[in-house]
């Protein structure tokens, strides 16, 4: 087997040991001389790798009693609509916090059922730094304060968990879920789709506190409603079995690698040595704030563009793949999230350095 490193943003590297696990257990699950893919979802099996999913999540994330866990469908981008349908609840405006693309695209998509107030926002920058507590201008009759914890395109991080006061926070941990401990207590709801450190594309976790159900806008689909998920063990239909299954197989290996706490402190290693390369050779440029620098994005530029294909052509015959950056913004990224190894960072360094002393 030939495995590569992959900087994609998303679909983004998967552990290999699950990979392998899946491709060993794939067309005769446990015996079972057939697929988990061919499974009814309610049978005792499917079940069973359900609530352990759930369960290996609970325990790495220290999900409190009184949050519900949903495996639900149509990615992070769905649920730009769906919170504001459920959390809403009787109230006409919400609070966002705009550091980027995706918090734009979730603004939006709030518009249609609310009035939406930026209380902070960083265009003006460029979308390089993320606000500080002392800047979020918020409302307390808000229904509930949205942002993004980890920009993805821009890799802008948080470096602090916003405090609401009473009011629901909101969080979109699509690419940075699972990479260091947090503490779920401080939100209404965190939402997060699978394939950056989660497992394959299409499904989406939701953690929601329980007292947030049940009171959603006039016309919302069944689909959409998280009661109805949280009622039905999110099987109102059926769900995404597979990915489901691969989640689960991710978690698994989550745990054998230390959980959460382990993968912080790899994470840090990862993106502390990738930063310090970066700021100490004058060829490449972060523009990111020192303190958001985002520990699973990291966008970086070239001191010429023009060697921008040179730069992917040659890394991708290194053996370092998808590099390029978002297709709106240019330059490269290198997303190291939970299964990008740290051998894998030290292959991009050495390239990088070799590249800037030939090219530079
Ligand atoms: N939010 C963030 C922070 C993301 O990075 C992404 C995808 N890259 C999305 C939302 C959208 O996710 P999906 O494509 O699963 O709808």
């Amino acid at each position: 087997m030939n495995r590569i490193f992959n900087f994609c943003a998303g679909p983004a590297a998967l552990p290999t040991a699950v990979l392998e696990r899946a491709g060993a257990e794939l067309a005769d699950w446990h015996g079972k001389g057939m697929s988990i893919m061919e499974m009814s979802h309610r049978s005792k099996e499917f079940v069973g790798v359900a609530e352990k999913a759930e369960q290996d999540l609970r325990d790495l994330m220290l999900i409190p009693d009184n949050y519900k866990v949903l495996f639900m469908q149509g990615g992070a981008s769905s649920q730009f609509a769906m919170v504001p349908m459920n959390l809403l609840r009787g109230k006409s405006t919400a609070d966002y916090i705009n550091t980027g693309q995706w918090s734009s695209k979730a603004i939006k998509e709030a518009k249609s059922f609310c009035t939406v107030n930026v209380v902070a926002s960083t265009e003006g920058n460029n979308f390089t730094s993320a606000p500080s507590q002392a800047e979020l201008k918020l409302n307390p009759d808000a229904a509930y304060v949205h942002y993004t914890p980890n920009e993805t395109i821009g890799g802008v991080e948080f470096d602090y968990i916003p405090d609401t006061g009473d009011v629901p926070l909101v969080a979109d941990y699509s690419s940075s879920i699972l990479s260091e401990k947090i503490d779920v207590s401080k939100f209404g709801l965190i939402y997060a789709g699978a394939q950056k450190n989660i497992g394959p594309a299409g499904l989406c976790v939701v953690i929601v506190r329980e007292d947030l159900l049940g009171d959603v806008v006039a016309g919302t689909p069944t689909m959409f409603d998280y009661k109805v998920a949280a009622d039905n063990a999110s099987m109102y239909n059926t769900p995404p079995t597979y990915s489901w299954y691969l989640a689960g197989l991710v978690f698994a290996w989550l745990k054998e690698q230390g959980g959460v706490e382990g993968m912080a402190e790899i994470n840090k290693r990862k993106a502390d040595r990738l930063y310090s390369f970066i700021d100490a050779n004058d060829f490449y440029a972060n523009p990111v704030a020192k303190n958001n620098r985002s520990r699973m994005n990291v966008p970086f530029t070239l001191a010429d563009d023009a060697l921008d294909t040179v730069f992917l052509e040659e890394s991708e015959q290194a053996g370092l793949m998808n590099l390029a950056g978002y297709r709106s913004v240019g330059g490269m990224r290198a997303s190291i999230y939970n299964a990008v190894p740290e051998e894998g960072v030290d292959a991009l360094i050495a390239f990088m350095a070799d590249f800037a002393k030939r090219h530079g």
